[in-house]
């Protein structure tokens, strides 16, 4: 009572200073938004930068190897400065003559996560190709690339100065005779999401397979909201280039095939990430339809796939979990959405480092709870942190861990008497019997907590890590939903990275 009271006092106090504020301002703040419109500075072209990202956890470097040029600009031409701050990595247009700031954007890499793995800590050096778009400048502009330290902040990494002008810019066509078609065309790219699907390990007869698993994944990405009620916003292509082989490449099962965009499971050796380090080849096809954002689809069965914000999202397409994937990854790829999970299966070390608040939309450290980032979309009285049983029910998940193991060594005792099979049946019910008790208990503590289900709060588990990190709802697509539904703080953020590519 007393603190709304007082919010008010502030409030009135603050309008006059406001308004002062406003007149004094407000001229010079329109001239700068106006001055910097699409028109003056760039073509409708896009430039695409083709860098190489190398070397190990303390040290990198980016190098740009070649500048290409694209057909038209698809992203928007309105919000040229990047109203997000996700991506450890930037790019940043300065024009010459001014050293103002044209264009900005965030993005991440493949080497971003590498630099978090055990041999990039020892210093084994790597290098990944990475290719960035930016509009075509009409004049000479500093082109400078940013890397944030493990508080986010953001220190340069490279600056080049760019003459558009210069030939050795590569003009060539993008198209290279694949075959290209659209699924969905609702409106002109620059104010429009536009998707392109590239097809791997698919062989030339199973062009009319690719085409229907295109369909088929456009089709689920439109039965979750927010996508639901935003498909007039979104144009899909599809690319199709032949592999000579189906399927990607399974180093721990020595499988290795001969396909287009060389996409291959164990990436950072993890048994179910599944990447490509082609970067610049992908880009290069995605490059013959105008796109925003791409879908790398892999004919296989095979759980798996990958997604690395404002890049690309992968995925195989027939597995049973393929919608879950793809819908997940591409939260990752597209609306730069964290992993809401918390188990140890990832190769990363200290992936969120404790006292920074990660960059992504949807999980929090929850350094200052009055300011947490989804403080508007809050359930009225919820608690922060928000309890919800978890401590207990990962107790009784411990204790039926070690249920199992005192069974399995029962049974190995029974084996050594040489007991007839009614024994060990014996022995299986009594386990079997006490594993069922400890499930309705788990159930029961579900049950109790049943009301939050639906709630937004912050909820402790998430970013690879039990503890110290949080989510906004207990289900979500970004960890898992039994409804395939993401939280009401993803659903936000995705709509506001559709909002960015379409107003
Ligand atoms: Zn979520």
């Amino acid at each position: 009572m007393t603190r709304n009271r007082l919010k008010s006092l502030e409030f009135s106090r603050a309008i006059p200073v406001a308004i002062l504020f406003l007149l004094f301002f407000s001229s010079s703040y329109l001239i700068s938004q106006e001055s910097i419109r699409f028109e003056d500075h760039f073509l409708d072209k896009a430039m695409r930068l083709n860098l190489y990202l190398v070397g190990e956890a303390k040290e990198e470097k980016l190098i740009i190897q070649s500048i290409y040029q694209e057909e038209l600009w698809p992203e928007s031409k309105t919000n040229l400065t990047n109203p997000f701050n996700y991506g450890h990595y930037f790019v940043k247009v300065y024009e010459v003559a001014s050293n103002r700031l044209l264009y900005a954007k965030g993005f991440d890499c493949q080497f971003g996560e590498y630099k978090t793995t055990t041999p990039a800590i020892n210093g084994v050096q790597k290098v990944f190709q990475r290719a960035v778009r930016i509009p075509w400048p009409k004049h000479r502009v500093n082109v400078v690339f940013e890397v944030r330290d493990r508080k986010n902040l953001l220190h340069p990494l490279t600056v080049e100065t760019i003459d558009p002008e210069d030939y050795h810019h590569i003009r060539e066509s993008a198209k290279s005779g694949d075959y290209i078609f659209e699924i969905k065309k609702s409106g002109p790219p620059a104010e429009r999401v536009d998707l392109v699907f590239l097809a791997e390990g698919y062989r030339a007869e199973e062009k009319e397979k690719f085409v229907g698993d295109v369909k088929k994944f456009s089709g689920y990405l439109f039965e979750v909201e927010p996508y639901r009620s935003n498909q007039e916003k979104f144009n899909i292509y599809g690319v199709f280039r032949a592999s000579a082989e189906n399927g990607p490449d399974e180093p721990r099962q020595k499988v290795y095939r001969n396909t287009v965009l060389k996409a291959s499971f164990n990436a950072l050796d993890l048994d179910r990430y599944l990447l490509t380090e082609e970067g610049f080849l992908m880009r290069e096809m995605a490059a013959e339809v105008p796109y925003d954002a791409i879908i790398i689809l892999v004919n296989s069965q095979r759980y798996g796939g990958g997604g690395i914000y404002n890049d690309y999202c992968i995925t195989t397409v027939d597995n049973q979990a393929s919608k879950a994937v793809f819908l997940h990854e591409f939260g990752h790829s597209f609306a730069g959405l964290a992993d809401e999970y918390y188990t140890s299966d990832v190769s990363y070390n200290e992936f969120y480092p404790q006292g920074t608040e990660p960059l992504e939309p949807n999980i929090t450290a929850l350094l200052d709870p009055e300011n947490l980032k989804w403080k508007e979309l809050l359930s009225p009285g919820i608690s922060l942190p928000t309890e919800y049983g978890k401590e207990e029910i990962e107790r009784l998940q411990a204790e039926r861990r070690a249920n199992f193991q005192e069974m399995n060594r029962a049974l190995e005792e029974v084996r050594k008497k040489n007991l007839k099979e009614p024994e060990i049946k014996k022995v299986q019910t009594r386990f079997q019997e006490k594993d069922k008790a400890i499930q309705a208990r788990i159930r029961a503590v579900r049950e109790k907590y049943r009301d939050l289900e639906d709630k937004v709060g912050a909820f402790e588990g998430a970013g690879y890590s039990a503890r110290g990190l949080y989510r906004p709802m207990i289900f979500c697509i970004m960890i898992s939903s039994p409804k395939m539904e993401f939280c009401r703080v993803c659903q936000r953020a995705i709509q506001q990275m559709i909002d960015y590519y379409s107003r």
